[in-house]
């Protein structure tokens, strides 16, 4: 009997030795208080450790009720919600590279980073995508939009409603989607970061497309994403002649799992249970009263990090709640202060890719009181530390004040 094969053979590529994950991470986990991702509710973690049949009746179950929250979150009455296994960026390129192709006209609003990202997924797939590049710190104007859209008769159009890099919210989204719509344009809408923190409402804005990541406003896991057509969307993926280059995002062929119980590709089943689970926290919570703590709860973070004397970097016009972004003193880097206030206090806050600032993040399970109090004495403990002068009695102050004042206007 040969028994060559039985004799152990050193393998070219020798067996690594690696560090334990205990090894690795931190004794206590750092408190995810940056752009994403954010911590997640028990709940969601617990549901992300389960595999189950990708293709069996729990699964259809599971996808079933996920497509009726996600429907509810989204407000929508469109059949045509779907899944993506990717990040907030593969649902983004979902709806770019699904509703247009080669020479298709796409007028891209850019207010920073990610609204930029979602033009150059449009170039990528052939489309003439001019942009509206809105400055740092501002909105574009409903009659810079009318003049662009009149200029470039897009048949789409993308917006951000806020984009997470410069912190900059756009408050026009309703009129610009109205206003394109009125054009005859398709209307992409990037809600990565505020689905589920503030109000929109897919169907009553006229929005055709809109794209959530798992990470931030619904504080699930990254890697499992949500994408909404409406109808109009859906019949310009249907009737399009060439197929999607990109065959794991090609909508209709998602269509197979996600509304047929077929097969695509092995679909992320935990990372969907952790979604569903997400949604249904999102559900027993109502929209309404997901807005308002919110609202209460970054408005209060943001009155905290006043009074410690620190400048909040977007105009209050178009400041994003969803995610606070703060002036770096002078004489410190962004880096600086993530560093130290991450060794120093386990709180993890963010840059912002170049931008002489950093951000905090108010999405999910990140809008809780504690969270706040430990995260604002953390970054004023960590400016002091660093050497610059501000007061911290003050900021916590401000922001118990503004937290039990705010508790008294919702109870109204
Ligand atoms: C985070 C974010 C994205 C990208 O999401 P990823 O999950 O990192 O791909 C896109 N748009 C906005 C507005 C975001 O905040």
């Amino acid at each position: 009997m040969p028994t060559s094969s039985l004799t152990p053979v050193a393998s070219a590529v020798p067996c690594p030795v690696v560090e334990s994950l205990d090894a690795i991470l931190p004794e206590e986990p750092l408190l995810m208080m940056g752009a994403g991702p954010v911590p997640i509710p028990a709940a969601v973690a617990k549901a992300n450790t389960i595999v189950i049949n990708h293709l069996g009746g729990t699964m259809v179950k599971v996808i079933g009720q996920v497509k009726t929250m996600a429907r509810y979150v989204f407000q929508t009455n469109s059949k045509w919600v779907l899944g993506v296994a990717g990040p907030g960026s593969a649902a983004m390129e979902m709806a770019i590279s699904n509703l247009a192709w080669e020479g298709t006209r796409v007028l891209s609003i850019k207010n920073g980073f990610f609204s930029e990202r979602m033009a150059e997924m449009g170039r990528r797939v052939g489309a003439r995508v001019s942009m509206l590049d809105v400055d740092d710190g501002a909105v574009a104007s409903l009659e810079q939009v009318a003049e662009a859209i009149r200029r470039e008769r897009p048949e789409i159009v993308t917006v951000v409603q806020g984009e997470t890099s410069n912190t900059v919210w756009n408050y026009h989204l309703k009129d610009i989607a109205a206003l394109a719509k009125a054009a005859g344009a398709l209307v992409i809408v990037d809600a990565v970061c505020t689905l589920s923190t503030m109000p929109l409402e897919m169907d009553a804005w006229g929005i055709d497309a809109v794209i959530t990541g798992g990470q931030k406003g619904l504080s699930s896991i990254p890697g499992v994403s949500l994408i909404a057509f409406s109808d109009a969307a859906w019949a310009r993926v249907k009737g399009r002649t060439a197929p999607n280059a990109h065959w794991c995002l090609d909508a209709s062929l998602a269509e197979n799992f996600w509304h047929n119980a077929g097969y695509h590709y092995t679909a992320p089943v935990s990372g969907v249970l952790a979604l569903h689970e997400a949604l249904r926290l999102v559900c027993a919570e109502t929209l309404e009263k997901r807005f308002a703590r919110h609202l209460k709860c970054s408005l209060a973070l943001q009155e905290g990090i006043a009074a410690l004397g620190l400048n909040l970097y977007a105009p209050p016009a178009c400041r994003l709640n969803s995610v606070v972004g703060i002036e770096v003193p002078q004489g410190l880097s962004p880096g600086d202060i993530c560093g130290h206030i991450s060794r120093q206090h386990q709180v993890e806050i963010s840059g912002s890719f170049g931008l002489p600032i950093v951000r905090i993040g108010q999405m999910g399970e990140q809008c809780r009181e504690h969270n706040l109090f430990r995260t604002l004495h953390a970054l004023g403990r960590t400016m002091v530390d660093l050497g610059t002068a501000v007061d911290l009695p003050a900021g916590v102050a401000a922001l118990e004040k503004s937290l039990s004042s705010g508790a008294r206007v919702l109870a109204r």
